[in-house]
């Protein structure tokens, strides 16, 4: 019994090619606000201006939910934009 122990040299399977998927690339949901139901594109912290400025308030969550006392803390938002 013989066992083998190199195959046939010069027949060497060429390496993967992976030139045509670059990693880098963005899916398009990332690049949008994460604000529920808002299409925009995100400017800061992956929120659009608008609900960036929700987030600073605490009106929404990073993850773009709604706070708990959202009524609340909106309806204080408005009359603070208000002046
Ligand atoms: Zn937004």
């Amino acid at each position: 019994m013989s066992e083998k122990k190199s195959g046939p040299v010069g027949h060497k399977p060429p390496p993967p090619v992976n030139q045509n998927q670059p990693s880098n690339v963005i899916p398009l949901s990332s690049v949008q606000c994460k604000a529920e139901g808002c299409k925009k594109k995100h400017v800061k912290a992956s929120f659009c201006d608008e609900h960036y400025e929700w987030f600073k308030m605490g009106l929404i969550t990073l993850e773009g939910y709604k706070a708990k006392d959202y009524d609340k803390k909106y309806s204080e938002f408005l009359r603070k934009k208000a002046g």
